[in-house]
């Protein structure tokens, strides 16, 4: 997608701090964290919300899980606790249409979500 700002962190047509990449998916730092560790984990291939994602991607958003896992086990607090978090659209506080997943470990968290 032509205006999207993560398919052009994904293309490196605007630079990250990128933590892990595969052929499917990419990690990177957030720019504005909210916690000790704050990534946002992508498919490198353009899904705008939640809602957009269709039966073929289904592989391709697990594997969006299992990469904030494996983050998570090599920055040392997978077994202390972690947050992953999907915000979908206005009222979900969603304001970066691409699908990400945020990892955010590293602090305790408090729930319900604000
Ligand atoms: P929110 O902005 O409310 O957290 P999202 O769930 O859509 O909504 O998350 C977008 C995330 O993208 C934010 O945490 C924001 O700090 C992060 N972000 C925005 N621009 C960049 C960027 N250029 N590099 C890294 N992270 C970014």
């Amino acid at each position: 997608m032509q205006d999207c700002l993560f398919c052009k962190i994904a293309q490196r047509e605007i630079p990250a701090d990128i933590v892990y990449e595969d052929d499917q998916v990419l990690a990177f730092n957030d720019i504005n964290p909210q916690a000790p560790t704050h990534i946002l984990i992508i498919p490198k291939s353009h899904i705008a919300t939640l809602n957009d994602i269709e039966e073929r991607d289904q592989a391709l958003v697990g594997r969006l899980p299992y990469v904030a896992a494996r983050l998570a086990e090599e920055r040392g607090f997978a077994a202390d606790g972690y947050r992953v978090v999907m915000n979908c659209n206005d009222q979900g506080g969603q304001t970066v249409y691409h699908i990400h997943m945020h990892l955010m470990g590293g602090r305790r968290f408090t729930w319900p979500a604000g």
